[in-house]
């Protein structure tokens, strides 16, 4: 497979430099061939979008929707092939794979159906035979910025609400992303969105994606990375006036209280820290736990760890895959090594395969480290996970507030009222009561605090206040 771009409704093969995909599970097997953009393309992106806008914001919601059911349908007749191209391109096992797929249809459907529902409110006027009302209309052209680790998901997001709110789009995936970022923009031709609403850039982060913020002028930016990314994409924005959304890195944390189902809540944390390989912003990566039970929920921890499978992502007895490319094997390894120098082992799992076969690296679980330590602070984004002992629930609670981030948090007990405590004081954007920090709905609003978010939200209704603008209409009907 080669890579390709989609603007205006034309494929078109950039001439730039190749680069050659590696299945991250089998680095000999070569899954296709990225062709990189330069930024005139970005450009031709921009003006394909431009003429594409009034049509499409002219058509009705009703209609809009029409073309999202057909994306949708689609998308979900090519669920496997899609998500077994996902798996070969960025290692996520094909079980999750699948599910992220069909959270993409769901997605594509829920957007769909917002075609039809209300886009306003009547607010009563003080004088009289005035008719006061507001409206949401779309905001022109967005520029959709996604990340590698959900390649279908994260990018239908953002781009589903954006095209049912009226917008057309230009959308530059991440680099190892690509090859699924094309099969995605060929369904939605397939499904005959019409040409120019949605246009495919491919390229480097650093050229495509700095282009689609300092050189084009877009009326909003959807960006999803890293946080060191997002800043700069925010000051970039912020300095043109434009409309702008970042969602970022995270640091998770799973608290066990003395009260939890030790044996219920232990897959629940794993799940979490491990899988897709840890690579999910909301990933656990702190396991905080009441001292009095701290020991025996290590036990137990050690027993699945061990038990945990790293394999092939095509492998269907593989719990988590490879991490995603080179440069997330070289960033994770450096931390794990870190954690064998400085930390104390907890529990291990094992390997299906040879580790030079692809970027495999054993899920771990490590203590003994301060609360400042870089293992408990720094998002490692692999399958690394710290354990804290708290002394009781403020402790735990001060724990899990102690860092930069604020993208989710998980409590695990039986007490109510601690529950309640939890979800009033934990600093994320989202909390959860014995279940996993990963995971939110697609129907719900998803985003962080602090540094994790620009404190918008993406999905359910919170993604269609991003996509549109609200208008203050009011009409004297009688002069
Ligand atoms: P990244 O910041 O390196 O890249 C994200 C996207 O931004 C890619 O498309 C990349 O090409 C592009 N990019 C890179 N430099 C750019 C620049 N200067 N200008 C414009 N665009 C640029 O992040 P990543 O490594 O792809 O993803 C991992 C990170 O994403 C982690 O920190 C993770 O926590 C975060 N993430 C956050 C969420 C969330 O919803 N909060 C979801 C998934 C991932």
């Amino acid at each position: 497979m080669q890579s390709k771009n989609w603007i205006g409704g034309e494929w078109v093969t950039p001439a730039g430099r190749e680069v050659v995909v590696q299945n991250p599970s089998q680095l000999s097997e070569e899954v296709g061939v990225v062709r990189l953009s330069d930024t005139s393309h970005v450009r031709q992106a921009e003006q394909a979008a431009r003429q594409a806008f009034s049509h499409w914001a002219g058509m009705t919601g009703a209609a809009r929707g029409e073309v999202l059911y057909r994306i949708a349908a689609a998308l979900e007749k090519a669920a496997g092939e899609v998500a077994e191209l996902a798996s070969r391109e960025m290692g996520k096992p094909i079980g999750e794979m699948r599910g992220e797929v069909t959270r993409g249809v769901n997605l594509l459907r829920y957007y769909a159906a917002e075609g039809v529902r209300s886009v306003g409110s009547v607010i009563p006027s003080a004088e009289p035979d005035v008719l006061q009302y507001t409206r949401r209309v779309p905001l022109g052209v967005v520029a959709v910025i996604t990340p590698w680790n959900f390649p279908v998901a994260i990018p239908i997001w953002k781009i589903a609400p954006a095209l049912i709110c009226g917008n057309t789009v230009i959308w530059k995936p991440a680099e190892n992303a690509s090859l699924t970022a094309v099969r995605v923009a060929e369904i939605f031709a397939e499904a005959q969105l019409p040409p120019g609403v949605l246009n495919l850039v491919i390229g480097k982060g650093s050229e495509i994606g700095q282009a689609l913020v300092e050189e084009i002028q877009p009326d909003a930016v959807s960006f999803t990375g890293s946080t060191a990314t997002g800043r700069q994409i925010a000051a970039a924005c912020a300095a043109r006036n434009i409309k702008y959304q970042t969602e970022m890195g995270g640091k998770n944390a799973a608290v066990v209280l003395r009260d939890a189902d030790l044996e219920k809540t232990v897959p629940l944390v794993l799940s979490g820290a491990f899988r897709s390989a840890g690579q999910k912003c909301t990933a656990t990566s702190r396991i905080i736990v009441e001292r009095e039970v701290c020991e025996s929920f290590a036990e137990l921890l050690r027993k699945a760890v061990a038990a945990c499978k790293a394999g092939p992502a095509l492998d269907p007895g593989a719990y988590l895959g490879p991490v995603a490319s080179h440069a997330q094997y070289s960033k994770v390894s450096e931390y794990a090594a870190m954690a064998e120098r400085e930390a104390d082992l907890v529990a291990q799992g094992v390997l299906l395969t040879s580790p030079d076969e692809g970027y495999y690296v054993k899920p771990m679980v490590v203590s003994g480290v301060t609360e400042d330590h870089a293992l408990v602070q720094e998002e490692v984004f692999g399958p690394l996970a710290v354990l804290l002992p708290a002394d009781g629930f403020d402790h735990a609670v001060t724990l899990c507030n102690r860092t930069v981030y604020g993208l989710s948090a998980s409590l695990f007990t039986r007490d109510l009222s601690r529950a309640h405590r939890f979800l009033d004081l934990a600093q994320a954007g989202m909390v959860r009561v014995n279940q996993e920090t990963a995971g939110v709905e697609y129907q719900a609003p998803f985003g962080g605090m602090k540094l994790s978010s620009s404190h918008t939200r993406e999905q359910g209704q919170a993604a269609l206040d991003f996509y549109s603008a609200v208008k203050t209409c009011a009409i004297k009907h009688t002069l």
